[in-house]
């Protein structure tokens, strides 16, 4: 299946580790030129490099993204690069533990910075150039916006939030034929589910008691398994798509719990 995504230019936050450097390879096998936004420029270049030396087109811009002047400076480079934008991919996020009890007001302003205002500052940038293109964002969720976790206000408060601007959004967007979509993980392997699950105590019982309720052969899903969707809703593949919250996660989420 062609995806039609040669020399389309995507912006992909986090674009250089885990879940977001899957996307950034995949849509580069697809053809596409990948903006990676990230806040380590050695991470970001190493990815960068590899795309690029796999024959792929890629730019890295050091942001960070609770910054506002952040994000512009990412579309900026990205326009002054490459002349347009023609998807967004919101997937930079970290699960910060800021709890009811255990955090303070200041620290859940600041995880609401860290996981959803840039969200909407790059949407809001990169509007003008998603117009013009007819364009597509699609961002990352996560499953902590239905199911809760526990201790962790500010990325549940945030991922909920991204839920409903997925479809605010492509209600705004639908007169200009800009797509809007998210993908929900719930258990992928990536650097921060190994920080976070190594947090926690009796980390690999946790592990194993985790994996043994994902419905779909037991096991965590896969970086690209979250890539293989987003890159699809990228794509025309998927150009009546619009306004969807699809959860890649091996049923985790809705499946019943008796499942053996
Ligand atoms: P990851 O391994 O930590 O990769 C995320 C990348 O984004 C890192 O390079 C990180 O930089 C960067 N980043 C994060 N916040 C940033 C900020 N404010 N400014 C600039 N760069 C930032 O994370 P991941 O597991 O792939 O997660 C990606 C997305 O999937 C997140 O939105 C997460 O909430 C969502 N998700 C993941 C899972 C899972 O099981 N892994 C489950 C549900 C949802 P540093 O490494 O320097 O922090």
């Amino acid at each position: 299946m062609n995806l039609g995504l040669k020399d389309k230019v995507v912006i992909v936050t986090g674009g250089a580790k885990g879940i977001g450097e899957a996307i950034s390879r995949l849509a580069a096998e697809e053809g596409a030129i990948i903006v990676i936004a990230g806040r380590n420029e050695a991470d970001n270049e190493k990815t960068v490099t590899a795309i690029n030396n796999a024959g792929g087109k890629a730019l890295g811009v050091t942001a960070e993204l609770g910054k506002p002047g952040d994000c512009k400076k990412v579309i900026d480079v990205a326009v002054a690069a490459y002349g347009r934008i023609d998807a967004l991919v919101n997937n930079a996020g970290a699960n910060d533990g800021v709890g009811l009890e255990s955090g303070s007001p200041e620290k859940f302003m600041a995880s609401l910075q860290n996981n959803l205002s840039h969200y909407y500052n790059l949407a809001h940038y990169a509007l003008p150039y998603l117009k013009a293109a007819k364009g597509n964002i699609v961002n990352i969720g996560s499953k902590v916006a239905d199911t809760g976790q526990g201790n962790t206000s500010g990325y549940a408060a945030s991922k909920g939030a991204i839920n409903a601007l997925t479809r605010e959004w492509a209600v705004e967007l639908v007169p200009f034929s800009v797509r809007v979509n998210t993908v929900i993980p719930a258990e992928v392997w990536t650097p921060l589910y190994e920080t976070w699950i190594n947090s926690l105590p009796n980390s690999e019982e946790k592990l194993a008691s985790i994996v043994s309720k994902i419905p779909l052969e037991k096991r965590m899903t896969t970086s690209d398994e979250i890539a293989g969707m987003t890159v699809f809703l990228l794509s025309d593949r998927s150009a009546h798509t619009t306004g969807q919250i699809i959860y890649v996660d091996g049923g985790y989420t809705h499946l019943d719990r008796s499942i053996s």
